[in-house]
């Protein structure tokens, strides 16, 4: 039986992780962490996407369209709280009704259904909307993603995997290859030739397995060239900004509650969410973070953040997206503000009804021109499978995302 390594318990690597175990690998996936699901997985939004957003025949479109289908019915089989209570992107002037218009084009083109409402109809799905239009999207839900890992680790050790927690990779290296073209040998690290194994130094002592597979999120570029590659992109970490609603406002909202997003900025904006367990979630806005986990102003890491400053990707971001950059900066700095950008969307939301919540950390791989890689990228070097981009909407696709890395796996073990 081949052994496999995952790196990360967040949700991508613990749904790769089960479907390795699940199709006969011995896996031992490894977290640095105490606990499961402490980064992106367990500070998210609790969503699960429909996929309207994403370029048609992306990987984004497609896991999204059947990774909410997929979580809903592993979320079904497993009695995980969920709700697939639909949502509604508003526009709010005449200006953002050409973007709607492309949403509602978009959401056709990736067969996820939705409806053009008056703000009459947009108002029977929720009654304090402020629209002159909206796209209500049916198959757009809520759901508790760590008792999705919870679960999902249960699945790894039922199916015989292993978990080690508390773990840290620190560096990978192929070993005992076959060099392109046949002849036999030793053959070195990264990409050239194919490999017999890899070698993983751990905090823990080293594993000797036939594949890697990586899904380190905010690390996955240094988890990358710890394995001897360096990946075209970097990561550079967005922290998003959370408010919870004070209690006598949550009758304001029923479900979900978006904005039309702005198409030249890669995240969706601020929106109002029911949370699973209770509460309306206010937020993410998107700053840069000054460190890849810094969940706040005073998280800082020179070292990481000099690595960030460094990346030539990140500054010609920065020149391109002055504006949207500077007032996600004030509305992180103001909460009247925040206010402000949500009340827009329901009126009589106001700083007062606002309570800070914890904020997560996107994972965003930026390539040295400043472009984002848009889609989910997922790269095979010899026995090492490294996801290098999966940002949301990762946590819908999960089990999508697994079952196409479990394919490498099999292509790099064949
Ligand atoms: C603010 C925010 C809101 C979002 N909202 C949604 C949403 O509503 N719906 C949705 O579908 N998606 C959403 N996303 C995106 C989604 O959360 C992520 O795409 C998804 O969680 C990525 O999962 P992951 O397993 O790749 O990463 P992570 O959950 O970050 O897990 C990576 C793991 O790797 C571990 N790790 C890193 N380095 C090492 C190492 N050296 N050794 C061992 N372990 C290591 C980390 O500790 C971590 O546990 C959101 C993300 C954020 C940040």
């Amino acid at each position: 039986m081949s052994t496999v390594a995952v790196v990360g318990g967040g949700i991508v690597g613990l749904a790769t992780a089960r479907a390795l175990a699940r199709s006969g690998y011995d896996v031992v996936l490894i977290e640095k962490e105490a606990a499961l699901a402490q980064h992106q997985t367990g500070r998210n939004s609790g969503v699960v996407h429909a996929g309207l957003y994403y370029p048609p025949g992306s990987l984004k479109a497609r896991m999204a369209a059947a990774g909410s289908a997929s979580m809903y019915a592993y979320a079904r089989e497993k009695g995980i709280p969920h709700d697939n209570c639909g949502k509604l992107v508003v526009a709010c002037d005449a200006s953002e009704l050409p973007g709607l218009a492309t949403l509602a084009e978009r959401a056709a083109a990736n067969g996820v259904p939705a409806t053009m409402l008056t703000p009459e109809q947009a108002r029977a799905h929720e009654p304090y909307v402020r629209c002159v239009q909206a796209l209500h999207v049916q198959t757009t839900g809520i759901i508790d993603y760590p008792g999705v890992c919870r679960s999902l680790a249960d699945d790894v050790v039922a199916a015989g995997g292993e978990l080690r927690l508390g773990v840290a990779f620190e560096g990978a290296e192929s070993v005992g290859g076959i060099p392109d073209g046949g002849g036999a040998g030793v053959g070195g690290s990264g990409g050239g030739g194919r490999a017999a194994g890899v070698r993983v130094a751990t905090s823990a002592g080293e594993l000797r397995v036939d594949a890697l597979v990586a899904c380190a999120g905010l690390y996955a570029d240094r988890v990358a060239a710890a394995s001897g590659f360096e990946p075209e992109a970097r990561i550079v970490p967005f922290r998003g900004e959370y408010f919870e609603l004070s209690p006598d406002k949550h009758y304001l909202v029923r479900g979900l509650i978006y904005p039309v997003p702005d198409p030249r900025f890669p995240f969706l904006g601020v929106h109002l969410t029911r949370m699973v367990g209770g509460g309306v979630h206010a937020g993410p806005n998107a700053v840069l973070a000054l460190r890849r986990e810094g969940y706040t102003w005073r998280d800082v890491d020179l070292a990481e953040l000099r690595d960030s400053l460094a990346w030539p990707g990140l500054w010609q971001l920065a020149k391109r997206n002055v504006v949207p950059g500077a007032r996600e900066v004030i509305r992180s700095l103001s909460r009247r503000q925040f206010a402000a950008s949500l009340s827009r969307l329901v009126p009589g939301i106001a700083a007062d009804d606002l309570h800070p919540a914890p904020a997560g950390v996107r994972a965003q791989a930026l390539r040295r021109d400043g472009s984002m890689v848009e889609d989910f990228l997922v790269q095979t070097h010899g026995r090492q499978i490294h996801v290098l981009n999966a940002p949301s909407p990762a946590a819908t696709a999960a089990l999508e995302i697994a079952d196409h890395v479990c394919a490498h796996v099999i292509g790099s073990l064949s």
